[in-house]
């Protein structure tokens, strides 16, 4: 598949997504960087600037109050399409839940910074919601000590914990066990913004891959797939994902 040309390329992925019938699609800190977030091995990515000792670039826009991209809209453009079986996130931004996907086609593995979750029902509820006040109750990490009086779950009671998958923390077990499960029956899997580094996320790619799904990758920078995968777009999402998504629109239209 490495002799194709861009365009090639192009036709040949959007045809795979629009024959899909069960697209999954696997999101990374290149997705939002378009909203004003930084990532993290991007050229001017967090970890980049870091290794070169310079300080991370000023954000154009404070985190939580970013704004989905085009990149968050085509996906949820799939699923009005009928075309996306499941979204898989490392993102912690929260900005496909505000593209519109609900929670019930989204594994957001490292969690969401506007959510909490409880640890007995594992329900997801907005910090408003669970009336948890971060200026008297702190961010709520796992690790930090439980107070008396601190809220708990308006469903059933348990203990209430800041989503964010914070360093040491275990990743959402009922969110991974359903990304393995998906990854696992998809057809065709599509990674958008994502150097596929960060495991047990980065492990889906690879179930899905050995499960017989087609896999696409679209990441400007190099990713331990690079050599199994079936398409590679070493170039920016936003020249690729458009002529894609306007190919599957043609395509599906006329099937
Ligand atoms: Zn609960």
């Amino acid at each position: 598949m490495f002799f194709m040309n861009l365009e090639e390329k192009i036709n040949l992925a959007a045809k795979w997504i629009a024959e899909s019938e069960r697209l999954v699609v696997f999101t990374g800190a290149g997705c939002s960087t378009g909203s004003g977030i930084p990532d993290f091995r991007g050229p001017d990515g967090l970890w980049t600037r870091r290794d070169k000792g310079l300080a991370p670039k000023k954000p154009k826009v404070p985190w939580d109050q970013a704004k989905p991209n085009p990149n968050h809209y085509a996906i949820a453009e799939l699923m009005e399409m009928g075309r996306l079986n499941y979204l898989i996130s490392q993102n912690i931004d929260g900005l496909h839940a505000k593209s519109g996907i609900p929670f019930e086609m989204l594994a957001e593995l490292h969690g969401n910074q506007f959510f909490m979750k409880c640890l007995s029902c594992n329900k997801k509820m907005l910090f408003e919601e669970a009336k948890w006040d971060k200026k008297i109750w702190g961010r709520g990490f796992r690790k930090d000590p439980v107070r008396e009086d601190q809220p708990t779950c308006p469903h059933c009671g348990g203990r209430i914990i800041n989503s964010i998958v914070d360093f040491g923390d275990p990743l959402p077990y009922d969110e991974l066990q359903e990304s393995m499960i998906r990854s696992q029956n998809s057809d065709v899997f599509l990674v958008i913004g994502s150097s596929l580094v960060v495991t047990p996320a980065a492990n889906m790619p690879g179930i899905a891959n050995q499960n017989g799904a087609k896999l696409i990758i679209i990441n400007k920078g190099d990713t331990p797939y690079d050599m199994v995968t079936d398409i590679k777009f070493d170039d920016k999402i936003e020249d690729v994902l458009p002529p894609i998504m306007e190919k599957v629109k043609e395509m599906t239209k006329s099937s």
